[in-house]
């Protein structure tokens, strides 16, 4: 397996470039997606498979690295083609029956719920295939292996496909030309000590590619990986600096915005990519993940 083997399908997202990804793989018998996408991107997932010479038909199995709707929206309705979808454990209920999370979003999303994520379909039961933490597994010629890396969601998995990795949210979010990632922080199940020790899980395999779905294929793996080690842990020094003493979720999210717009005028980033960087990760979300994460497990109240 080459990284020219591995395509990379931009869904265009809200019409932008590079925010959210579906890494298409063939091999003997049809091909393989590493995430489905969000329901909205429905009509432009089939756009590039025709382009490609495929239809829904030809995908045969759907790898989900975790549920979030930016991800996972679109599983169900491919299951409908006759896609089988893996997913982790923790996941799978809500993607048998997903208006618990539809519920959620909808809470945070309003009104807007629709036009961003599109439907979210019920994953056929007989479509649904649930793995276990280090299994290794084969779609047609190509071999998998699934890795349980929680952190950014409690169900996140890494798929490693030979000497790449599919690192769904927990490698971060990186844009093409650019030495520079972000850290998405979704509630409710955001754990920042877990993350550092899946990304040490991953810095202990054979890597020579991420797959980040947010966004693009990269060889400085060493670099990349490192990178996600430093970030966090200066999340955690700015979570301890700021949260002991501002607990106003609007006062946080302008602070963690001027923290961040310092950052990417540092990189020199270009006002399109910082928009492509709000897309895939909300500011304000992030904020939302790291408040639950301190009340929850850096200082609960007894
Ligand atoms: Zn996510």
């Amino acid at each position: 397996m080459n990284k020219k083997d591995i395509i990379t399908i931009d869904l265009e997202f809200q019409g932008k470039k590079q925010a959210i990804s579906s890494y298409l793989i063939k091999h003997s018998t049809g091909v393989v997606l590493v995430e489905s996408g969000p329901g909205s991107t429905v009509p432009a997932l089939e756009r590039e498979l025709t382009k490609l010479g495929y239809g829904f038909g030809d995908i045969t199995h759907v790898l989900l690295t975790h549920i979030h709707l930016d991800h996972a929206g679109a599983a169900g309705e491919l299951s409908k083609f006759g896609a089988e979808v893996l997913v982790h454990p923790v996941g799978a209920p809500h993607l048998l029956d997903p208006s618990r999370l539809i519920a959620s979003a909808t809470r945070i999303y309003g009104d807007r719920m629709d036009s961003l994520w599109g439907r979210f379909l019920p994953v056929k039961p007989e479509k649904l295939r649930v793995l276990r933490d280090a299994e290794e597994f084969s779609i047609g010629d190509l071999s998998f292996r699934a890795l349980f890396t929680p952190g950014h969601a409690e169900h996140h998995i890494c798929y490693l496909l030979d000497e790449t990795c599919f690192s769904g949210d927990i490698g971060g979010i990186r844009i093409p030309g650019y030495r520079y990632l972000r850290i998405p922080m979704p509630p409710p199940e955001l754990h920042l000590q877990k993350w550092k020790t899946s990304i040490a899980l991953l810095q202990k395999e054979k890597i020579k590619t991420l797959a980040p779905t947010h966004f693009g294929l990269y060889d400085d793996v060493e670099w990349h990986l490192a990178t996600i080690q430093k970030n966090i842990m200066a999340i955690e020094s700015w979570i301890e600096n700021n949260l002991s003493r501002e607990k106003d979720p609007d006062r946080l999210k302008g602070l963690f915005q001027l923290w961040m717009n310092e950052q990417a005028s540092d990189q020199g980033l270009t006002p399109e990519v910082i928009e492509a960087f709000a897309l895939s990760n909300p500011i304000a979300m992030s904020v939302d993940g790291m408040l639950r994460y301190w009340n929850k497990h850096l200082h609960p109240s007894i």
